[in-house]
């Protein structure tokens, strides 16, 4: 077990169970990531036979840094963990704040066509720590706080759902990371159970769904996860959770030059999110090498922007961030292990 992937309450339960207060855990949180101390015998206010119950029972291990890939507003961050294997996180400046991408699994067994995640089966699950400590590290290179966190990188978190959802009550606590629950966001490819499981998390988080094709015939050539979980099974997913929620959904809908990008394209997307309280994020897709498909040219996607606007579906185009620097998804690692 490692200190950070435990939650506040995790924590407080623990110190209960060795006779201790229930409070050392809000203590300990403030060492852990408001000081961000790098061993315990940093820690001032807990005597030291509890810190060395500490040491017997929870590591103190981060993932470790490997590289770090630098543009003018983004920063790609490669890291091993402890079993030699790779993610990466990717760290956006925004005008409104910092956010970061983080992985969530080794791999990713869903295997959509486009991404280059998917080309390498799901090793393993991350541990909740190792999802927490890419913010640590990554705050620590840019010395400031992150303000805003995706959990767009490699894997597919809804399949790693209780380790993210132990992530996020971690990186929100008002003792740990402090991050806004309203500034978190979790992607997926469309997991319909957990979908309905998600709307009973007690947190104000955002969903994104990865769309990426109005009908079930494009969905199924570009999603295998489609032929489980069907479009409309999806949708009906999704306005169940908008309606338990009250909180605006985002579909993200990368453009794919001749796959989805028509017009006609454009006119089924927006009869399919009629009256859904969603937006709709379109992303242009970045290239990789490894894949044949390519990205839509731009005035297919402006044109596509037009007729969603003119249905008024609430849309925006995403600003491309890291090209350059192999910052879609997968990209770092798999030039790194040259899969
Ligand atoms: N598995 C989750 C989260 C990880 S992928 C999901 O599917 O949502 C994060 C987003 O990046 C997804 O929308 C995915 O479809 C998209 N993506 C993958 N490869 C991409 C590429 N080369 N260019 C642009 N977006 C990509």
């Amino acid at each position: 077990m490692n200190i950070y992937g435990k939650t506040l309450e995790e924590l407080e339960d623990y110190f209960v169970s060795i006779n201790e207060k229930k409070f050392k855990a809000k203590q300990l949180y403030k060492w852990l990531y408001e000081k961000k101390i790098n061993n315990y015998d940093e820690i001032t206010d807990i005597k030291k036979e509890v810190i060395n119950k500490l040491k017997e029972d929870f590591l103190f291990n981060k993932v470790s840094l490997v590289t770090v890939e630098r543009d003018k507003d983004v920063c790609k961050y490669l890291f091993k963990l402890s079993d030699n294997e790779y993610i990466e996180a990717v760290l956006m400046m925004h005008d409104y704040g910092r956010s970061i991408c983080v992985s969530s699994q080794v791999g990713c067994n869903m295997g959509c066509k486009f991404c280059e995640s998917g080309r390498r089966k799901k090793v393993r699950n991350l541990e909740v720590y190792e999802i927490v400590t890419q913010l640590l590290l990554v705050e620590e290179d840019l010395k400031d706080k992150i303000t805003h966190v995706v959990v767009m990188g490699i894997g597919e978190p809804f399949d790693n759902y209780d380790n993210v959802m132990n992530f996020i009550k971690i990186i929100n606590s008002p003792y740990g990371l402090k991050i806004g629950s309203r500034h978190i966001t979790v992607s997926t490819c469309g997991i319909v159970p957990k979908i309905y499981e998600f709307a009973t998390f007690p947190y104000q988080v955002n969903l994104a769904i990865s769309l990426h094709g109005a009908t079930d015939e494009i969905r199924n050539k570009i999603m295998p996860i489609n032929k489980v979980y069907k479009l409309e099974d999806v949708i009906t997913a999704v306005k169940s959770y908008i309606k338990k929620t009250n909180r605006r959904v985002t579909f993200e809908y990368i453009m794919l030059d001749n796959v989805n990008d028509s017009e006609l394209d454009a006119e089924s997307l927006s009869k399919l999110l009629k009256g859904i309280n969603c937006y709709v994020n379109i992303i242009p897709y970045n290239e990789t090498e490894n894949i044949s498909f390519k990205r839509s040219e731009m005035f297919k996607i402006m044109k596509f922007y037009d007729i969603l606007k003119k249905n008024n579906i609430n849309v925006t185009i995403r600003r491309e961030f890291g090209s350059k620097i192999s910052a879609a998804c997968g990209q770092l690692r798999s030039k790194k292990e040259e899969l």
